[in-house]
């Protein structure tokens, strides 16, 4: 993990995504799938299956069903310290969405305490392009394209933490604003990038 410099321009404004970036949703959805289906199908799927952020009705049924599951996800490796980090020296807000349902929004700030990590905002919502920031880290090519969109001088990492096809398909328009990150220390490494880019 780097160290961020002294000099480093602390202001920016950080919004760090939920699934896919603190927490890991789709390993849990995908075996709870498989259990469920492979008996009539035959088929198991994995994350290469992932082809879009959209999930089949299928998966989504589990995670908008399941109690307290997104209470119970597990932290991507190196997530936990990696936002605690950043919240020490930049303005980090988490931005998620709850797709309309209130279980779901308790699940998320329950999460956010068992983690200790309640002096993190959080910011419910399902357009990210309503937020003001500099900096958006996230897996959904959408919320990167809309974010990016709203305003000059924002820029975003994509994050791809398992491998996920669906991550891959962003915008050629929006590619000279984004780098890409495939763990918590690259990441880390990009926020670095892009808050000295005349170093
Ligand atoms: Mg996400």
């Amino acid at each position: 993990m780097i160290k961020l410099q002294r000099r480093v321009t602390m202001n920016k404004v950080l919004l760090v995504d939920f699934d896919g970036v603190m927490c890991d949703m789709l390993t849990p959805v995908i075996a709870i799938y498989n259990r469920q289906h492979y008996h009539y199908t035959g088929e198991m799927l994995s994350i290469k299956d992932i082809t879009d952020w959209v999930l089949p009705a299928g998966m989504k049924d589990i995670f908008m069903h399941t109690p307290n599951f997104f209470a119970d996800l597990k932290p991507h490796e190196g997530a936990i310290e990696g936002v605690t980090y950043l919240a020490r020296h930049f303005k980090v807000y988490f931005v998620t969405d709850a797709l309309s349902n209130p279980n779901i929004a308790r699940d998320k700030l329950r999460w956010r305490e068992n983690y200790e990590l309640t002096n993190i905002p959080i910011i419910i919502t399902g357009d990210k392009a309503l937020i003001n920031g500099d900096i958006i880290i996230d897996d959904a090519p959408h919320h990167l394209k809309n974010f990016i969109s709203s305003g000059s001088g924002k820029v975003g990492i994509s994050v791809d933490l398992k491998g996920a096809p669906y991550t891959q398909k962003l915008d050629q328009d929006i590619k000279p604003f984004i780098k890409t990150a495939k763990s918590w220390d690259e990441i880390l490494d990009r926020v670095y990038e892009f808050s000295v880019p005349f170093k």
